[in-house]
């Protein structure tokens, strides 16, 4: 078989998504995820002006032919806006090759390794008895892990922080929906490390002492810290027992890593920014991370996050996949896949997309008890309405960044 059509379909339904739609001469179809949280439409022209139209009349069985085609046949490698591209090539032929075969893609890579995904959530507060209800909420929804974000003394906004507003009728608002909470400026935040490392410990010592020893807790610290300030959070943390300490530095200085390791016992998790295995290899390497932050739709795939993932398996490190909503539930798909395959899987991020979403992309994924399954259909088992993604256009919509209280532009 050949491809015969390949179509680059943007659509917002709670928020906006790219998504790759391949059709071979014989109608067999495959979806990809190339959402890039921000900067959407430059991955949309890469894909339509330079990635189409190499596709068409190309086999669509050589996903790994293909994927090193894009990637070194470009000249001009890596980057999230390629990788992202490519990523949406390669799940999507791999959706294909599991229809074609009439498996789900876990069974094309090696078969279950599980019965299920421990999956972690998203529980956040401005003040402690918000966050607990919010923790509360998210066991009762039956998540086993979760991620704690709370406010911090003095700091009107932060990112991550859900509010109860008055558009909500007194109800936890959701933080992520963009664009219909954000608009057409990214939205300024305000930042005070020393303050927020001050306040963190107590908090997870007060969520400690309110939900006890066993439960998983992780904490994102949005590359927010200088290195000897990590090292400090990671330090403070250990009475907690954390499940991860997430992004504690900006991602792009790797030595940094070595520093905060040489301090703390606390687990790191890095990655989400990364985009080729070259940006884990040293990491992994020299052991200075405990989880692979990598997401399938931002690393080039199923095809090359599997790569990354064997060699961290080699160090005992494991994966931890990005998985918030910007992640499209075609890349959510991709990334259950491989971690049901894989025997290093670590912990899956996991926040449920709103309605809109899943109307727009319809989904055999399942959750119960805490544990997320692909599902069994072929392939990798979503597929997009193209009349719902249509009554859903494209708005402009940026994440928000963060100034401190002098005016200067902080880490993200
Ligand atoms: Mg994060």
């Amino acid at each position: 078989m050949t491809i015969r059509d390949a179509e680059v379909i943007v659509t917002s339904p709670d928020r906006n998504f790219v998504t790759l739609k391949i059709t071979t001469e014989d109608g067999v179809t495959g979806l990809g995820d190339a959402t890039l949280n921000g900067r959407e439409l430059a991955v949309v022209a890469y894909l339509s002006e330079h990635v189409v139209p190499l596709l068409i009349g190309a086999d669509e069985a050589r996903i790994e032919d293909t994927w090193q085609f894009l990637y070194r046949g470009a000249y001009w490698r890596r980057g999230p806006v390629t990788m992202a591209a490519i990523a949406a090539v390669d799940m999507a032929l791999w959706d294909i090759k599991g229809k074609v075969a009439g498996l789900p893609v876990y069974q094309l890579l090696g078969g279950a390794s599980r019965t299920g995904l421990l999956a972690y959530g998203h529980a956040s507060g401005k003040e402690l008895p918000e966050l607990f209800d919010s923790v509360r909420a998210h066991l009762e929804q039956g998540y086993r892990a979760i991620r704690i974000q709370t406010g911090v003394p003095g700091l009107h906004a932060i990112y991550g922080i859900a509010s109860q507003s008055a558009d909500t009728g007194g109800g936890t608002a959701r933080y992520d929906h963009e664009p219909a909470r954000r608009g057409a400026r990214p939205v300024q935040e305000d930042w005070d490390t020393r303050a927020y490392l001050r306040h963190l410990p107590g908090v997870f010592e007060a969520v400690r002492n309110e939900f006890g020893p066993e439960l998983p807790l992780l904490h994102d610290a949005h590359h927010r810290s200088t290195p000897i300030q990590a090292a400090r959070l990671g330090k403070d943390l250990e009475p907690y027992d954390l499940f991860w300490l997430e992004d504690c530095t900006p991602a792009e200085n790797q030595e940094a890593l070595r520093l905060v390791r040489s301090h703390t016992t606390t687990p790191l998790a890095i990655g989400e920014v990364f985009n080729t295995a070259w940006d884990f290899k040293d990491l992994i390497r020299d052991q200075l991370i405990d989880y692979v932050r990598g997401a399938v739709t931002h690393m080039g795939g199923i095809t090359a996050l599997r790569k990354t993932l064997d060699y961290a398996a080699m160090y005992q490190i494991k994966s931890g996949m990005h998985g918030p909503t910007d992640i499209s539930p075609v890349g959510m798909a991709a990334a259950l896949h491989l971690g049901l395959a894989i025997h290093n899987f670590g912990i899956q991020e996991y926040m449920k997309h709103g309605q809109r979403t899943d109307e727009v992309f319809q989904q055999s994924f399942t959750w119960s008890n805490g544990l997320l399954h692909p599902g069994d259909k072929p392939g990798l088992g979503v597929e997009i309405d193209l009349e719902a993604a249509r009554a859903h256009p494209y708005e402009r919509a940026y994440l928000p960044y963060n100034r401190l209280a002098d005016g200067t532009v902080h880490d993200w």
